[in-house]
């Protein structure tokens, strides 16, 4: 079955953040002033157990679903984090599982695991390969050689095609692109560059510190010749471009969003969907699951919540209609 919403986008996509904890403390995501020894992260019987996801994942592929991406917070810090997928990898019509990972608890066994459990795909977010930018970036310990060496184990274990996520930010990073696309030119990882997002309300976003998708091509250009690539899928966030060394893509949901392909539903770790990255509107399925309702139950609710999903929030943003300033979910609670 097939479900579709209101401007007729099936549900394709669920994105699952399975802990709302991270190791870093990235300025644009989860700066440190906020949270800090103070924050309430969610106790372990307020997240979603790995049942409670399976059973769940089920319903989402009963309803058209064919990948799944665990994020958080980090997901690497969730326990056994390589169970769950084994489980979620037997579910019918699910294809495709990928994780978005900062990267530096990819040990050698951990990338291990995560491969022999069926895992399809890794993304790696890498902001800068200089340690002194890297740590006022992450505001973590760790150094971009931590991360290196996770996505190093992760190549031993078999993953190809492992995508190098790289948030830009104007006078923050800017001057890493080509140092950044260098470095993985030839290895089979592609970089793809992120335009700087106004999610959530703690980064402090303004549209001068985005770095844009003319802006990064113009960057690139000046020293290597580019050229446009066809999507690979119609709901591909990334635009695609060769280059001499290779593959790279850019996220650009500020200055060209793409709302129109959306297929996205994002589940938080304590069991909330967001239709949209950018509503203040959430669905407690959580609530439902643990009322016990029966599978059908959960299902009609589903549809009935996805049959009346209007969200394009991008869109609106640029064309300034209908568009309003709301707080907005966190990036590191709504998974990005
Ligand atoms: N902790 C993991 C990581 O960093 O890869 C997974 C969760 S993180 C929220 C998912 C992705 O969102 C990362 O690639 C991160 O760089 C990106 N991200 C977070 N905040 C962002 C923002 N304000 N604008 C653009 N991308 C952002
Ligand atoms: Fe953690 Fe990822 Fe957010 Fe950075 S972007 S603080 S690594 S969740
Ligand atoms: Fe999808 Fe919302 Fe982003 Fe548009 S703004 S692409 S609807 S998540």
């Amino acid at each position: 079955m097939n479900i579709t919403d209101k401007f007729s986008r099936k549900l394709r996509d669920v994105r699952i953040s399975v802990t709302d904890r991270c190791n870093f403390r990235c300025a644009y995501c989860m700066p440190k002033e906020i949270y800090n020894s103070e924050y309430q992260f969610f106790k372990k019987n307020e997240i979603l157990s790995f049942e409670e996801i399976i059973r769940l994942s089920k319903i989402f592929s009963s309803l058209g679903t064919k990948k799944i991406r665990l994020t958080g917070g980090e997901p690497l810090l969730r326990k056994n984090i390589h169970v769950l997928i084994k489980y979620l990898k037997e579910i019918k019509n699910i294809s495709d599982i990928s994780m978005t990972t900062n990267g530096v608890l990819l040990s050698e066994k951990k990338a291990m695991l995560l491969k022999e459990s069926g895992l399809n795909r890794l993304t790696v977010s890498l902001d800068t390969l200089n340690s002194e930018n890297f740590s006022e970036i992450s505001g973590s310990k760790y150094s971009p050689e931590n991360v290196l060496e996770g996505i190093n184990n992760a190549i031993n274990a078999g993953f190809e095609n492992i995508k190098i996520n790289m948030v830009v930010k104007k006078n923050v990073n800017h001057k890493d692109i080509i140092p950044l696309l260098e470095k993985f030119s030839g290895t089979g990882c592609i970089v793809r560059f992120i335009e700087f997002m106004d999610v959530g309300n703690v980064n402090l976003w303004s549209k001068n510190d985005v770095f844009s998708l003319e802006d990064i091509l113009g960057t690139i250009s000046k020293k290597y010749h580019i050229m446009p690539l066809e999507k690979n899928y119609s709901s591909e966030v990334a635009k695609r471009w060769s280059y001499n060394g290779g593959e790279f893509g850019v996220i650009s949901s500020i200055s060209n969003p793409f709302c129109g392909d959306c297929s996205r539903l994002r589940l938080t770790a304590e069991g909330k969907i967001f239709t949209c990255l950018f509503t203040n509107k959430s669905h407690d399925i959580k609530n439902l699951l643990r009322r016990s309702e029966s599978n059908e139950i959960v299902k009609n609710y589903l549809i009935d919540m996805w049959s009346n999903r209007a969200d394009k929030y991008s869109e609106d943003r640029v064309s300034g209609n209908n568009y309003k300033v709301i707080k907005k979910a966190e990036m590191s609670y709504i998974g990005g």
